[in-house]
This record gives C-alpha cells, sequence and structure tokens, in this order.
C-alpha cells in the first residue's frame, strides 16, 4: 500500500533536515570518525536513524537534549537500560555517595543484603548472585547449566536475543538447520556444536528436540521482544515448563526486557517457574549490574562449586561486579523505582499508545498491528507474528528507517531496532499524544 518512490522521497527529504537540525552533532561524529571505529563508543550506535548518531548533552526523566540543545521525549531509554527514567535525583544521589565512599573493593557491602531480599520478594527464587550485563548473566548461567548436566547443548528460541553470547546467536535456516544468525561476526566453533534451536509457540518442535538428551538448559525470554514483540499463546509457557521438567533440561527465564510487564516480570506476573532467572540493565538505574536468581535445588547443587578454591578462574564472575557501587545503585532503584505502584503510571501510558497508534493505523487503513507487554508497545506492518521468524520476515528496513528519522527529526525518540516505545513513569500523556500525532503525520506523508 505504500508507493516505494514516494518513501524514497521523504526518506531523503528527511535525512536533509537532519543533517540541518543538528550540526553540532555532525562536526562531532566527524571528529569520531577519526580515533573511534565507526566514529562511535559502541557500534549498536551506529543504528540510530540519521546520516550520524545523536551525540547526547543530557537526559532526565523521559527527555533527553542533545548537543544541539533539542530536547525529545525518549521512547528508547537506553534500550532499557533507563527504565526507570534518566537521571532519577534519589539515585543519582545515592550513586554519588557511594562514589565518594569507594565504589569497588571486590568485598560485599551491607546493600548485597538487601539486594538479595529484594530479588527473592520480587522473583520469587531465594539465591542470587550479580553481573555486570544481562549478557554477563547469561554466560555464567549457560555455563552452570552446562556444569550441572553434564549436557553439551544449551536450546534457544529462533531469533531471540541475549546479549553478546556466542551460543544464542543462532537460527534455523529453511532446512530447519542450526546457522550462525545473519550478522553474527566470527562465531568461535560451529553454533550447531552449541546450540539446538526450536520457534517460538511451538511445543512439539521443543519436546522433540529435548527428547534428544543433549540439550542442558532452555534459555528463553517469555515474550520476545527483540525481534518485535511476539507474546506466548495461551498455554505454551505452561507446556514448555512441562516439558523442559519431563527431559530434565533447566528452564532459564531471561527477564531483562520482559521487566516492563511488572516489578517481578513475567515469572510473577504469569506465575512462571523457572529454574534459573536473569534480569540486567534497568534494575541499576544506569550503572551496569545485572542479577541472576535460582532455585534452592539449582542453589544446592552449585554451592559446593562457588565455594571451591579455583572459583576465581571458573569462568564465571568479574573484577567489578557485585561492586558496592552496582549494589547501591541497585538498591537504591529497586527500593523507589520499577513497583507496583510505578507500573500503575507506565501501563497505561502504553495502553494509550498502542491505542492511538492502532487508531490512526486503522484510520489510514493499513493492515498494521501493535502489540503490548506491561509498559512496552511496538507496532508492526503486519498482523502480530507468532514466532521470531514470522517475525524477522515482517521487518520492513526502509519503512522502519523512514518513519524512526521522521519521528526523531520532530522530537520523539523510538528505539533503533524495530519499532518500539518503552513507557516510564516519567512520561506523560501529553508525550504519548505528541507521538500518536506525529506517527499519525507520516502515515499521511506516505499515503496522501
Ligand atoms: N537479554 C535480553 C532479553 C536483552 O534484550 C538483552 C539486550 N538487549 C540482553 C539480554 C543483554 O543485555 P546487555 O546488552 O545489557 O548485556
Amino acid at each position: 500500500m505504500i508507493d516505494s518512490a514516494r518513501l524514497q522521497r521523504l526518506r531523503a527529504d528527511e535525512e536533509d533536515r537532519f543533517i540541518e537540525l543538528h550540526p553540532r552533532s555532525g562536526t562531532l561524529a566527524r571528529r569520531a570518525g577519526g580515533p573511534l571505529l565507526a566514529g562511535v563508543p559502541m557500534p549498536w550506535m551506529t543504528r540510530w536513524p540519521g546520516a550520524f548518531p545523536l551525540f547526547v548533552d543530557r537526559a532526565e526523566g523521559a527527555r533527553l537534549t542533545d548537543v544541539d540543545g533539542i530536547e525529545y521525549v525518549d521512547l528508547c531509554l537506553g534500550d532499557t537500560g533507563a527504565m526507570a527514567g534518566h537521571a532519577l535525583p534519589q539515585v543519582t544521589a545515592v550513586v554519588a555517595a557511594r562514589m565518594a565512599k569507594g565504589a569497588t573493593a571486590m568485598l560485599p557491602s551491607e546493600d548485597a543484603v538487601w539486594v538479595g531480599d529484594e530479588l527473592t520478594r520480587r522473583f520469587g527464587l531465594p539465591s542470587w548472585q550479580l553481573a555486570m550485563s544481562a549478557t554477563d548473566a547469561n554466560r555464567f548461567v549457560l555455563r552452570f547449566a552446562r556444569h550441572l548436566t553434564g549436557r553439551p547443548r544449551v536450546a534457544v528460541m529462533d531469533w531471540c536475543y541475549h546479549g553478546t553470547v556466542d551460543e544464542t546467536l543462532a537460527v534455523l535456516d529453511a532446512s530447519g538447520r542450526v546457522v550462525p544468525r545473519p550478522g553474527a561476526l566470527g562465531p568461535q566453533v560451529d553454533v550447531a556444536l552449541t546450540t539446538a534451536v526450536v520457534p517460538f509457540n511451538d511445543v512439539d518442535a521443543l519436546d522433540r528436540r529435548l527428547a534428544e538428551g543433549d540439550v542442558a538448559c532452555l534459555l528463553l525470554e517469555p515474550a520476545l521482544t527483540n525481534i518485535g514483540i511476539v507474546l506466548p499463546d495461551d498455554g505454551y509457557l505452561a507446556a514448555v515448563r512441562e516439558v523442559t521438567r519431563r527431559h530434565d533440561v533447566l528452564l532459564v527465564v531471561d527477564e531483562t526486557h520482559t521487566m516492563c510487564a511488572g516489578p517481578g516480570g513475567c515469572t510473577a506476573a504469569w506465575d512462571l517457574e523457572p529454574d534459573l532467572l536473569v534480569v540486567g540493565k534497568a534494575i541499576g538505574g544506569g550503572i551496569p549490574c545485572a542479577a541472576y536468581g535460582m532455585t534452592a535445588e539449582v542453589a544446592a547443587r552449585l554451592s559446593g562449586p562457588m565455594l571451591g578454591h579455583e572459583i576465581d578462574v571458573a569462568g564465571v564472575g568479574g573484577t567489578l561486579t557485585g561492586s558496592a557501587l552496582a549494589t547501591a545503585a541497585i538498591r537504591a532503584t529497586l527500593s523507589t523505582c520499577l513497583r507496583e505502584d510505578d507500573f500503575a503510571v507506565a501501563v497505561p501510558l502504553a495502553e494509550r499508545f498502542a491505542a492511538g497508534v492502532a487508531d490512526a493505523i486503522a484510520a489510514h487503513g493499513l493492515p498494521w498491528h501493535v502489540q503490548r507487554l506491561g509498559c512496552r508497545a511496538e507496532y508492526w506492518f503486519c498482523p502480530p507474528p507468532r514466532d521470531g521468524a514470522a517475525a524477522a520476515a515482517a521487518v520492513d528496513e526502509d519503512l522502519e528507517g523512514f518513519l524512526h528519522l521522521w519521528c526523531l527529526n520532530r522530537g520523539v525518540l523510538l528505539t533503533p531496532f524495530h519499532n518500539m516505545a518503552l513507557f516510564s513513569p516519567q512520561h506523560t500523556e501529553a508525550d504519548v499524544d505528541r507521538h500518536t500525532a506525529v506517527f499519525s503525520e507520516a502515515l499521511d506523508a506516505l499515503l496522501t
């Protein structure tokens, strides 16, 4: 329904407008192109729309201001790292105070006890460890799972994302073979040797694959969020639990993004019963940290190895991990943010976003769709897919790039991957309505 010549023309106009609006970012981008590979400190930053990334000056609450002085409604929130909102004063004060008292000593601080108790209260699992990032936590959990079961492979969902974890950068090809995910650089070994891949929402495929007896654990997001939001069918997650138990496969739930469903993620909201759980990004209010929890049974089986003399070379942990700074940041964040009361503000904003976008789509007669999980929402250029491969096939880079750039040029930042918007209690209804208006104008421009 969208004329591609019109799309290209509009996109070219937006590219020009972007360059005009952001002279200072442009200058910094040119300078950064010297010392920084690809002109950025981290490769994903090249994924933002526009000829160069915006250079950020500051971000507070739900607003971000770039070095050209333009303020945006931030619906990206650091791709979930700032899910509670940017620079919250109560978190900033605690982090600054802890910094002044020493950030890292490779010893526990008193906050660690509070953090362990709080994670147990939220997610229901009794035993916890910290990590620097969700990637790290996933890596450690996979290692533990292989250690405990003596099995070589881990199972993941087709088109999942769990961080830069080698084993998880795998997909199924058209003939059902496990192959490196398109774009994955330099796989250490053939991923077919490390990984079993199954489609989301397909219990029989999971059952058949786990029956082969070589899988240590299944690592999954309870709803896929990294190829757009793909929600589980009714009864799917209960069936996953039954199948994993029957095959003695540990179930690891990665709540890093799905924490958008509530204070204890989907695990608490949907009564899931994982053996291990990973949560990251948002829990430290912006300070790098993550956590992984486990049942009493898993903890009992791991307690021996955890106290071994060689634990420092076991392949889990890291010098800055569980630092006094990170634990203080988690305590400050989880004691004042991402609580029931906070979701009671953020979720209705995501509902308002979904309703506004759905209305605009309907008004323009498009066969598009909006999906929502808690305070995260996402629109699709098709009816909602049921698995990752269908979701990947629905991606339209040109259209997506145009819509993101159109919104950015009008003061609204979407996450640069797919069409994801995340809401915090710092957002307002006016912020939501601003996006709806801008989105609707984009559809007018595309279709009239
Ligand atoms: N798990 C999930 C579900 C994620 O979405 C991500 C990052 N997008 C990660 C793990 C990895 O997080 P990080 O990049 O902070 O290590």
